[in-house]
């Protein structure tokens, strides 16, 4: 294994190296940084973000440069603003003791002119993203025409977003004789092209396999009913009380729900996508940097270019659409030397996927089980009594012992102990206690209609394909009404003029709430819980059939209502029905009880930053 200095980096770099404390060089830099000081070459470096590629082209290209030339003579591209910041910082850094030295950030979202007028200044290096940098070369505003050295950093993300043209376009104001460094994780076709296209003989570098995920994350799956996934999240996390963990959805509406259920339930959570403004993104995103978020919710996009070392756990809520995805999210964690686990939540329609993904990434995942309540109980005692045993004790509290042993004469040293822990693991054991197992076995049935019936309640609603409706779009028009989830309402089967709709027993009263006062078009829409469970003769429930629509006004004041019920009748009728039917008669009860099942997490009270408070304790770095 070589030093830095057996690499051929000069002092300045290596003074630098040192105070930065990096001891040795990472693999890709013991592999780039020869090639690029010995020789003039074009270079195609396979290797994830967290391998310390930023210095593996970064300390080469500070030492070629003339840093007392005003001259642009290196161009960075990189996919994001946040990670064209990073490593504009990261070069600053490296680059701290080379005198006169000017490396600019160029990036969209910030003032042009500020950035027009740093470049002016005389930058060395330019590290920008594509978008801006077209922009401003068209502007005529910096100048690459004089470029030694371009580098494309995370080519294949730049490529997903569909840079192409820029990159082409800008690339193509650039000497023919400069030379380009290819950096990617992955090397799909298009990646391929572009090297090609633009470079001449490169020199190929890999760290680890091709598309491969770095060695030191581990990939488990946890199998569960769709329906079931969120709860299994919240139980991943609790098992994990020091989790730090980047969550990702597939799209921007499942991204913020999730956020905001998790926030809701008293964790320290945020939503990261594009619908939030830039301002938003990086309030976000700073307090994810400062761990005082411990679970930041993303969507692939937006999660581009985030570069934050020490992220624990990826968690994949669901599955990426292309299985080359999987490679980007679960290269988030396991940075700069650590060890992470990438996890995903897969129902059993999905399972298939886990296959392919481990085609790609060369590895097998391991199957693992949802904790059940228990496990969670003991896992959670067992850090807070961690936490308490590493306190530094606050000799402030001194003043209050006298009164404190006072109250405890009486009780032995294990009493106390009990007691202490208790007044935690009783919250926690509470709500878990009553909870269901929410694995699925392999050779479960997928539809599983004991699960179905159990855990889930039918709904009667009175309108159908007349109305417009097929199964894709009631569904779609339930969920987006309700503001439910992609997999929060299923079994969903269109009639002419009614159909039948599950959704897990935890949200009937809500539902029932919504419909009691909600029209469509007009009419009222009356929902109702079926005794049909879904199963062959779905019609059979309530004697019920198709009448062809034949709808009543039930309600005076000439409102059109949707009736096909048989037993219809006014609202209040209706809400009394109801709470007999399901809820034993009583709707608020059934409300509170749905609140201890698994809702919130248990919480001290709502001001409390407890363990399992309402607001996680916010957490220093590691
Ligand atoms: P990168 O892959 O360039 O995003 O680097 C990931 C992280 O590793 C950054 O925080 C770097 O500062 C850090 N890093 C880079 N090279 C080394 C090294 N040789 N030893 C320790 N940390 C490093």
């Amino acid at each position: 294994m070589s030093t830095f200095k057996d690499l051929g980096l000069n002092e300045d770099l290596l003074h630098a190296i040192s105070d930065l404390g990096f001891i040795k060089p990472s693999e890709v830099q013991e592999k780039a940084i020869p090639i690029l000081l010995e020789s003039e070459t074009d270079l195609v470096a396979l290797a994830q973000t967290g391998t310390g590629k930023t210095a593996a082209f970064g300390f080469p290209m500070l030492e070629k440069i003339d840093v007392d030339s005003r001259t642009t003579q290196g161009l960075i591209l990189s996919p994001t603003r946040e990670l064209c910041l990073q490593i504009t910082n990261e070069m600053k850094q490296y680059g701290k003791y080379c005198k006169g030295l000017n490396v600019v950030a160029i990036y969209g979202g910030s003032s042009i002119t500020d950035q027009a007028r740093e470049v002016k200044k005389g930058a060395q290096i330019i590290v920008a993203t594509p978008g801006r940098m077209k922009d401003m070369i068209s502007r005529r505003l910096v100048d690459i025409s004089k470029i030694q050295y371009s580098v494309l950093d995370e080519a294949d993300e730049m490529l997903n977003m569909g840079f192409k043209e820029d990159i082409t376009d800008i690339l193509s104001h650039t000497p023919d004789d400069k030379n380009t460094w290819l950096f990617s994780a992955t090397m799909p076709k298009e990646v391929a092209t572009i090297a090609r296209k633009f470079m001449v003989d490169p020199q190929e570098i890999t760290v680890g396999n091709k598309n491969e995920s770095t060695s030191n994350v581990s990939h488990e799956y946890y199998l569960v009913n769709a329906r079931d996934r969120y709860q299994a999240l919240k139980r991943l996390s609790d098992a994990n009380p020091d989790i730090f963990s980047v969550i990702f959805c597939r799209t921007k509406r499942d991204t913020q729900k999730v956020a905001e259920q998790l926030i809701e339930d008293g964790y320290s959570a945020g939503a990261l996508h594009g619908d939030l403004s830039q301002n938003q993104r990086d309030m976000v995103m700073k307090s994810f940097r400062n761990q005082q978020i411990q679970m930041l919710v993303a969507t692939d996009v937006a999660a581009r270019g985030i570069d934050v070392d020490d992220i624990t756990h990826v968690i994949n809520y669901q599955l990426p659409d292309e299985a080359e995805t999987y490679t980007h999210r679960s290269g988030r964690t396991g940075r700069a030397g650590k060890t992470g686990i990438s996890m995903v939540i897969v129902s059993k329609s999905e399972v298939r996927k886990i296959k392919s993904i481990e085609r790609i990434i060369k590895k097998e995942f391991v199957k693992k089980d949802i904790p059940d309540g228990a496990d969670i109980c003991e896992v959670q005692l067992m850090s807070l009594a961690n936490k308490v045993n590493t306190t530094e004790v606050n000799h402030e509290i001194d003043g209050y012992l006298e009164k404190i042993n006072s109250l405890f004469e009486e009780t032995t040293k294990e009493e106390l102990i009990k007691k202490f822990f208790s007044v935690e693991f009783t919250r926690f054991f509470n709500y878990y206690k009553k909870s269901k197992d929410l694995n699925v076995q392999a050779s479960q049935n997928s539809r599983d209609d004991v699960q179905y019936s159990e855990n889930s309640t039918r709904y009667f609603i009175n309108v159908g394909s007349r109305d417009g409706f097929d199964w894709m779009k009631l569904k779609d028009f339930l969920k987006e009404i309700l503001e439910l989830g992609r997999d929060d309402v299923f079994k969903v089967d269109v009639k002419e003029s009614f159909s039948f709709f599950n959704t897990d027993k935890s949200i009937t009263p809500k539902i029932l709430e919504f419909f009691t006062d909600y029209k469509y078009e007009g009419r009222f829409v009356n929902v109702e819980v079926s005794e049909d469970r879904g199963g062959r003769n779905r019609n059979r429930g309530r004697g019920r059939k198709d009448d062809g629509g034949k709808r009543r006004s039930s309600r005076g004041g000439g409102e059109k209502r949707f009736s096909s019920n048989k037993s219809g009748g006014n609202s209040s009728n209706r809400r009394e029905r109801r709470n007999s039917e399901f809820s034993g008669g009583n709707r608020s009860d059934s409300r509170r009880s749905e609140g201890r099942s698994e809702g919130r997490k248990p919480r001290r009270s709502d001001s409390s930053s407890g363990e399992f408070g309402s607001s996680r304790p916010r957490r220093s770095r590691r």
